[in-house]
């Protein structure tokens, strides 16, 4: 009866209506072929300046879930082409113990990407890590001068999630002027530094947190909406206004269908949500994917800074 429609795209909504399903989001795709442009950036780079980017990883302690992500790093920054180093400290080190070693990466100019692996064993602070990597090797971007970069405008190493969320949101939508882009969530890691990049791209921007009333009706107004909160499915379907581009940034472990065991789910009701939403990122293979791509793009990056050579551009 609508034969301009693929039929395939609808199911019933149980209502008597029709709805589209979302498109899916592959970050897993897109990350994968940012990785290949960073890969060719990199060789560029050795044959053009005979500079080899090094990205220096620091583990303390034992973390299960820490240890598979450091191998990770080391994995895709090897298949990168740069060099990969690893120091791990035991789960007593001392702050002073830890900063000693962060001030000998920042002196050494084989490294040109520092990254502490968080979190670190309670003796230790988090900000006096933080604040302790040169500016120019904080790959993470979390260090207040990049933060403050960025809000002002000026060239900065962007934290890598939120820089792979929203090039998930411009590879799928294109150009961001104009949208409306609501961002719930507010902490140092995500929430604050998606915003300022949304803003960037000339998004118009509501930060929404814990303390924001009515968020189901100020969700319903964003043309792009990101979720970066830590609370499985908080976002319901009828949270979502019709056609939106949905960015799941959450990581959250629940109980699985099957006894005993554990699956990953989003902040956002991926089912209900992928009724309503135009694009929506699955949880995993989203942002997640995006995350390492974003941490090897800001050594580059930052090789080409520390080395004064023009830079290459992925
Ligand atoms: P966080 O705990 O530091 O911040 C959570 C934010 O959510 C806070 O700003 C808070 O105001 C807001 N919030 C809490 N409860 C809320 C509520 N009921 N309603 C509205 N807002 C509420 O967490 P974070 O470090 O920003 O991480 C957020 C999520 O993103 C987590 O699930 C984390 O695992 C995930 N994450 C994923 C990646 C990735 O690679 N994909 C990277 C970092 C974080």
């Amino acid at each position: 009866v609508w034969p301009q429609f693929d039929v395939g795209s609808f199911r019933p909504n149980g209502r008597g209506s029709l709805l589209v399903s979302a498109q899916i989001i592959d970050g897993k795709a897109v990350a994968l072929a940012l990785r290949q442009r960073i890969g060719d950036g990199v060789a560029r780079l050795k044959a053009q300046h005979n500079i080899t980017p090094g990205l220096a990883v620091v583990l303390v302690g034992e973390d299960a879930a820490s240890q598979v992500y450091v191998r990770n790093k080391g994995i895709a920054t090897k298949e990168a082409g740069m060099v990969s180093l690893e120091f791990r400290m035991p789960a007593d080190t001392s702050q002073a113990a830890l900063l000693d070693k962060v001030r000998e990466l920042n002196n050494d100019p084989s490294v040109h990407g520092i990254l502490v692996q968080f979190p670190v064993p309670d003796q230790i602070s988090q900000q006096a890590v933080i604040d302790t990597i040169h500016p120019d090797k904080d790959v993470d971007g979390l260090h207040p001068q990049n933060a403050g970069r960025l809000v002002s405008g000026l060239p900065a190493l962007t934290p890598c999630t939120p820089t792979g969320s929203v090039i998930l949101a411009k590879e799928t939508l294109g150009d961001l002027t104009g949208k409306h882009a609501v961002v719930i969530g507010r902490s140092n890691l995500v929430g604050k530094p998606v915003a300022q990049l949304l803003l960037k791209e000339n998004c118009t921007v509501t930060m929404a947190h814990s303390r924001t009333q009515d968020l189901a009706g100020m969700c319903r107004q964003a043309d792009i909406l990101v979720a970066a909160v830590g609370i499985a499915h908080i976002v319901q379907g009828d949270w979502v206004k019709p056609g939106a581009c949905i960015i799941d940034v959450g990581i959250n472990r629940v109980a699985s269908a099957q006894e005993g065991k554990t699956r990953l789910v989003g902040d956002v009701d991926f089912d209900a949500a992928s009724a309503v939403a135009g694009h929506i990122t699955p949880v995993p293979g989203g942002v997640g994917p995006m995350t390492i791509a974003c941490l090897l793009r800001n050594t580059l990056t930052a090789a080409c800074r520390l080395a004064g050579v023009p830079e290459i551009d992925v």
